[in-house]
């Protein structure tokens, strides 16, 4: 199983299917995701999932029947598994040379394309848990496409895992691979009708034996200021100025949490956008917050430093605008809390210590609770997306797919 897990997975990062930003006329955003999204369809149908196919978008979805009895059938829900072809618009794609370091022996990695590229062993302290295993770079030049083409070899090594394996009994298995999740459009033309699960899990996240249950709960707030513009030389008492209104605001968020000086389950404040002058300023703030509770909180100190500034700013007026982005995912996988308890469960099964986590953003899978697809993310064995620093153990990916296989007996025999 190893060695078909790294011959597909090298096979996915060497095409480049990096997604782009800010792309409004045509989904995907590049063309070239559907390199990938087409040869997945046509190794998905050489498997024997006949029903495989891409949509108009670039959507794959595909399923592995149940080889479930007449009778069990209809209690073992079917299960999907989702992965993302597109790689980030942050580092190039193109032309990955994948490298593997063979029974790594610690200390920090130096990758030969680029020799100020050292994987530092001090910055990378899961390092120290895969000594002995093989681990996959980039050559420095580009990322390695680990973000999600792991998640992707691992969907695909588990399905063929059990179909040489028809003693494993199981329900519907579907499968996906979506476009454009890097630039958060990932479930934007996602057919949840035709996917037709339930329960589903994303492939996508990071360290091994990690399962991701919880998002931030996300507002943008944007102030509109309006002043008085006169001409400076005759303003005495008359020009009120929105630029300084809108440091006073500025400064009055600073008392606040912000993204620089927080971590973990910490929210924050960021105003992240100013522009305007003396007639009119404009700020855009992010709320975050893994709490509803919190997420009141900092609506409200948003709305007191508003009054604030219109009483210091005579003459002023201030409007602030909320918008809710998403919301906590936990808040809709409490519904059912099997979908999480399983996948640690599976994540036991395969040996490993299993380890909750939060996630200080948004996901593809928080999305899709919130369409009525409950789906926690679980690992792929990667560290440090993003970036010409990328790496995976090949060690951990085997775990991932084991993992998989887990879930998959783990709901037939709860269920049956
Ligand atoms: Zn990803």
């Amino acid at each position: 199983m190893r060695d078909a897990l790294l011959e597909r997975f090298l096979r996915y990062v060497k095409i480049d299917t990096q997604s782009r930003e800010e792309v409004e006329d045509k989904f995907p955003s590049t063309e070239k995701q559907k390199e990938l999204s087409k040869l997945l369809v046509k190794e998905l149908r050489e498997l024997g999932l006949e029903d495989a196919e891409m949509d108009e978008y670039g959507y794959v979805m595909a399923t592995l029947p149940s080889n479930l009895s007449e009778g069990e059938r209809s209690k073992v829900p079917a299960i999907g598994f989702i992965a993302h072809v597109d790689t980030s618009p942050e580092v190039s794609g193109k032309d990955v040379k994948p490298i593997i370091h063979r029974n790594y022996r610690g200390g920090d990695i130096v990758l030969p394309g680029a020799p100020d590229q050292v994987i530092k062993f001090e910055e990378n302290p899961a390092l120290k848990d895969h000594i002995g295993d093989d681990i996959i770079t980039s050559d420095g030049t580009t990322l390695l496409g680990a973000d999600d083409k792991a998640g992707i070899a691992e969907i695909m090594t588990a399905i063929e895992y059990l179909l040489n394996h028809p003693e494993i009994k199981h329900g519907d298995i579907r499968i996906a691979f979506t476009p454009d999740e890097e630039v958060g459009n990932g479930t934007k033309y996602f057919d949840k009708e035709k996917f037709g699960v339930k329960y589903a899990y994303t492939v996508d996240g990071e360290s091994i034996g990690e399962i991701e249950n919880e998002t931030f709960n996300a507002s943008g707030a944007v102030f509109t200021i309006h002043g008085i513009n006169v001409h400076p030389g005759y303003a005495k008492n008359k020009l009120v100025n929105a630029v300084k209104i809108a440091s006073f605001i500025v400064q009055e968020i600073d008392k606040y949490p912000a993204p620089e000086n927080t971590e973990k389950r910490e929210g924050y404040l960021h105003p992240y956008v100013i522009e305007g002058g003396v007639e009119k300023c404009m700020i855009k703030v992010l709320i975050r917050d893994f709490e509803t509770s919190g997420m009141k909180e900092k609506e409200k100190i948003l709305n007191d430093i508003k009054k604030d500034a219109e009483s210091k700013f005579p003459g002023s007026k201030v409007e602030l605008e909320i918008k809710e982005s998403y919301k906590n995912m936990k808040i809709k996988l409490e519904e059912d809390p099997r979908v999480v308890e399983y996948a640690l469960e599976a994540v036991k099964m395969a040996g490993l210590e299993p380890k909750l986590q939060i996630i200080r953003g948004g996901t593809d899978g928080a999305k899709l609770c919130f369409m009525g697809v409950l789906t926690p993310n679980i690992f792929t064995g990667g560290h440090n997306f993003h970036s010409k620093q990328e790496w995976i153990s090949l060690q951990a990916m085997e775990k991932a797919v084991e993992t998989i296989v887990n879930l998959i007996k783990i709901w037939t025999e709860k269920s049956k």
